[in-house]
């Protein structure tokens, strides 16, 4: 266990919490295990800002986790549609079938057992059990990852094992004994709205008086930047094929890999395209975690795309599915009578 003078930390982030902290958030009101679980899953690449419309309709539609079982794949991946990594919806569903499977209908209240649900992990896992049944358990994502780094000055990428056991070590040790749920929204807040990435607003922080990073007068060199990768240029193209309505054709992707079970425009070879008098159009850069995306968008006419399985949509309708977030940006440009 980690020993480290903690002088009240928790105590002096609460009274922050009690007095600047979020309040509000949907998913506050009432801070149930499946409420909580969507927001915690849909905050894990997203800010708070832009997570919360989606939360709402997202709640409208799938109300409780048997709700959320009970639905078709392309539903869920349609009310995701615009948050982007939809492996993580798709985890979202997987998920919610195991716990009406072995669950009983509910998430499970251990930690063990609840971090091996698909998409959730031991962070993610002790989030929610903290949130919603105050369990005194430690979490690391990344806003409480730049605190902690910080305030104890933690050298080292926290890609590297030792450094996360240590910073893992460092956020069991300064839990409080009771009020968990106000305490992780509290770390959490604090790494989104004080000990923010550039800039840290370290006049108002209730961690001044001791943070490390700050007596050397350094915190932009906490937490280590990660090792700079060159991303692999990837390229494909796209047939954008409309009709005399103004419909276009999007085909489901398969379940698996990238963009699974997404509407998208036909990927395919252009030489049918080119016979059929089709020409390339722009080149759309996409990036991924991974790997940049270069995406060459032909128009072509009906007639190149009529063996493809498909539907025929105004963008309108097709606005409604869930569509990968390069394929939306060109479907919102045909919306607005722009060509892609
Ligand atoms: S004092 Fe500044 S660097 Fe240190 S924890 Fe607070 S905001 Fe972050």
């Amino acid at each position: 266990m980690e020993t480290v003078e903690h002088q009240g930390f928790a105590a002096r982030l609460l009274e922050w919490f009690d007095r600047a902290g979020r309040h509000d958030l949907p998913w506050q009101h009432p801070r149930t295990p499946y409420r909580v679980w969507i927001a915690e899953v849909m905050l894990q690449q997203t800010q708070v800002r832009t997570v919360i419309p989606y939360y709402e309709r997202f709640m409208g539609r799938f109300p409780d986790l048997p709700e959320l079982a009970a639905a078709a794949l392309d539903e869920v991946l349609s009310a995701w549609s615009g948050l982007g990594y939809y492996s993580r919806a798709r985890n979202l569903h997987r998920a919610a079938i195991r716990c009406m499977e072995v669950h009983g209908g509910e998430l499970p209240t251990e930690a063990v057992a609840l971090a091996a649900l698909p998409g959730i992990g031991r962070s993610t896992a002790a989030a929610i059990l903290a949130q919603a049944h105050g369990q005194r358990l430690a979490i690391l994502d990344g806003n409480v990852r730049r605190v902690l780094s910080r305030w104890q000055a933690v050298d080292g990428s926290p890609l590297e094992a030792a450094v996360q056991r240590r910073l893992w070590a460092l956020s069991e040790a300064v839990l409080p004994e009771s009020r968990l749920a106000d305490y992780t929204q509290a770390i959490m807040d604090l790494g989104a709205t004080v000990c923010v990435r550039r800039v840290p607003a370290c006049a108002r922080c209730p961690l001044a008086a001791d943070c490390q990073a700050l007596a050397e007068g350094a915190v932009e060199r906490y937490p280590a930047a990660k090792p700079r990768r060159v991303r692999p240029l990837k390229r494909t193209r796209m047939l954008l094929a409309r009709d005399a309505l103004g419909r276009l054709l999007l085909e489901q992707r398969q379940a698996s890999g990238i963009w699974g079970g997404l509407w998208s425009l036909p990927e395919r070879d252009p030489e049918a395209a080119l016979a059929a008098g089709g020409a390339p159009g722009r080149v759309l850069r996409h990036e991924f975690t991974h790997y940049s995306l270069d995406i060459e968008l032909w128009a072509v006419p009906p007639a190149a795309v009529a063996e493809v399985e498909g539907r025929w949509l105004v963008p309108v309708e097709a606005l409604t599915l869930g569509l990968p977030q390069p394929v939306r940006r060109i479907v919102e440009a045909l919306q607005r009578g722009e060509e892609p």
